[in-house]
């Protein structure tokens, strides 16, 4: 595996090996890996034949400062992981490096009704910050195909989206969601859970499985009966959404094409999770 810090070195180096007739596969991160990165990383080497990770912890997409100083750091740890999983490119880059002008008064991006909905409504500026950092991410890689967890939905929606804004031919895919054995989809944050709340945590993915089971059914007793179980489990609910899958707006009862979202709190921690229905 290679490691740059340089912007510049790297989109040399990209664009020598591209011009060699390599496909690039990109899998951006925020590190602290686990199962749940690597298992990107293992797509796209059997999509692409140069897989490049970032592991970037973008300060502009964190509405939450406590969220930002907490976030974990294991780099050590990340290279050995990504090295064993094959990949071709690590990029290390500094803020100043991502950000060459600070990181105020940044772009503002035309995200409609995505910045309203759900994430964008419970985390004000979050996804301009997603934005920010991809579009810099994306210029500096400029890869084929980028890949993403689809137990971020809602960015992967906003990153295609922002694709199509910078009308740039990078093919998304977004990725299934990797798991613990009891259910708890792998989070970087999941390590920031006592052993208690860990315990509890697991009650995301059963409340998702509840909701799949009781489906179709009318949508409102389904979300009071999915928040109650939430709470019985210690979570404090930011939202239990029943949506279309194309556009996370509300759907009516039994609609086709839905898919259900949780985000809640476990102590201190944000946790959340998807189902498609
Ligand atoms: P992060 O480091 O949290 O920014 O995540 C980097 C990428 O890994 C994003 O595309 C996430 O959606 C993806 N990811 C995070 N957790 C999982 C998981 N449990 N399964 C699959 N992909 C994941």
């Amino acid at each position: 595996m290679i490691l740059f810090k340089r912007a510049a070195d790297l989109t040399g180096y990209l664009e020598k090996q591209r011009a060699a007739g390599q496909s690039i596969g990109f899998v951006p991160t925020m590190g602290a890996l686990h199962q749940g990165h690597i298992s990107l990383i293992t797509i796209s080497k059997k999509t692409t034949s140069l897989t490049v990770c970032s592991i970037f912890v973008n300060p502009t997409q964190f509405n939450d400062p406590k969220d930002f100083q907490k976030y974990p750091i294991t780099i050590e740890k990340d290279i050995v992981l990504l090295e064993k999983a094959g990949t071709d490119v690590l990029f290390l880059p500094q803020v100043g490096e991502v950000y060459p002008t600070g990181t105020n008064d940044l772009e503002n991006y035309d995200l409609g009704s995505l910045e309203t909905v759900l994430e964008g409504a419970f985390r004000p500026g979050h996804f301009q910050g997603v934005c920010q950092v991809m579009q810099r991410l994306l210029h500096i890689v400029r890869p084929q195909h980028l890949f993403m967890g689809s137990k971020d939905y809602q960015q992967c929606m906003v990153v295609q989206r922002l694709l199509h804004l910078m009308g740039l031919p990078t093919t998304l895919h977004p990725c299934p969601i990797v798991r613990e054995s009891d259910g708890l989809a792998m989070s970087s944050r999941n390590v920031r859970l006592d052993p208690e709340q860990r315990f509890f945590a697991a009650a995301i993915y059963a409340t998702l499985q509840t909701i799949r089971q009781d489906w179709p059914g009318p949508v409102a007793p389904l979300v009071e009966k999915a928040t109650k179980m939430l709470e019985e489990a210690h979570f404090r609910v930011d939202y239990v959404a029943i949506a279309d899958r194309n556009t996370l707006q509300p759907v009516r009862d039994g609609a086709p094409k839905a898919v259900a979202l949780i985000a809640a709190f476990m102590g201190e921690v944000r946790l959340i999770d998807n189902l498609e229905l």
